[in-house]
């Protein structure tokens, strides 16, 4: 085994970022660290609790009462997200909580917050992390970064069908707009943009199957691990 190194894979909504950073983390024995869903759970503590994430006195309180980890669930072997001690995995992919998580995303505070964290649960390396500012901002020294790109109506295709099984209420125009506004906003936001970080590798999955993705991904990440 060589020595542990850090992955990031970034890119836009819906592109397969976290299936493939799951997989990738599996087959290399390290821990998948779905950062969106930090800041999904951090937005829906602003929704219940009625905050107003433009206002600075609000979101300190906030975040100062906010307990974020991950749990691996032990029947299904994935790592769950847990908010002040309640797992809320499910509720934050609710399409009200993806109508706002951009937005509140963009809050400065919120970010350092949340970036700290990751940062933290990097310190020992070994972890595949996915997002939008992973290779930029959270780890610009990582081993490896993955920038995955997608065409936006197969991205919509595949998150109405995630999204279809848990609300058959859902219409694939809604969750187009929605894409298309989270991508917007977290491309053009002042603190850490999406970008694609200068050394990262693109990785085009419009036509591979999870299988060719994951192979791809091996690749890049085969040809940058370091013996022992
Ligand atoms: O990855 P996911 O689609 O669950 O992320 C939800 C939202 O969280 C994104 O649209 C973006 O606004 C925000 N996000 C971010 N930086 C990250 C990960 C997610 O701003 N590293």
């Amino acid at each position: 085994m060589g020595k542990k190194i850090i992955v990031t894979v970034d890119g836009l909504s819906s592109c397969g970022k976290s299936t493939l950073a799951r997989a990738l983390a599996k087959e290399l024995g390290y821990i998948y660290i779905d950062s969106g869903a930090m800041y999904r759970a951090i937005t829906l503590y602003f929704l219940r609790n009625n905050l107003n994430w433009n206002d600075p006195r609000q979101v300190e309180e906030a975040l100062g009462n906010i307990e974020l980890h991950f749990e691996t669930n032990p029947v299904t072997q994935r790592s769950e997200m847990h908010l002040n001690g309640e797992n809320v995995e499910y509720i934050i992919r609710d399409i009200v909580v993806a109508e706002k998580v951009s937005e509140v995303a963009a809050v400065k505070e919120i970010r350092s917050f949340a970036v700290a964290a990751q940062q933290k649960m990097g310190e020992k390396k070994g972890i595949v992390m996915d997002g939008r500012d992973i290779g930029t901002t959270v780890f610009p020294k990582a081993e490896v970064k993955i920038f995955m790109t997608a065409d936006e109506a197969v991205r919509v295709e595949r998150r109405f069908a995630e999204m279809y099984d848990k609300n058959p209420n859902i219409t694939l125009e809604e969750v187009k707009t929605n894409i298309e506004l989270r991508d917007y906003i977290d491309s053009n936001r002042e603190v850490s943009p999406l970008r694609k970080a200068n050394d990262a590798i693109v990785l085009d999955n419009t036509h591979l199957s999870e299988k060719e993705q994951l192979q791809a991904a091996l690749k890049i990440v085969q040809g940058r691990m370091q013996p022992a």
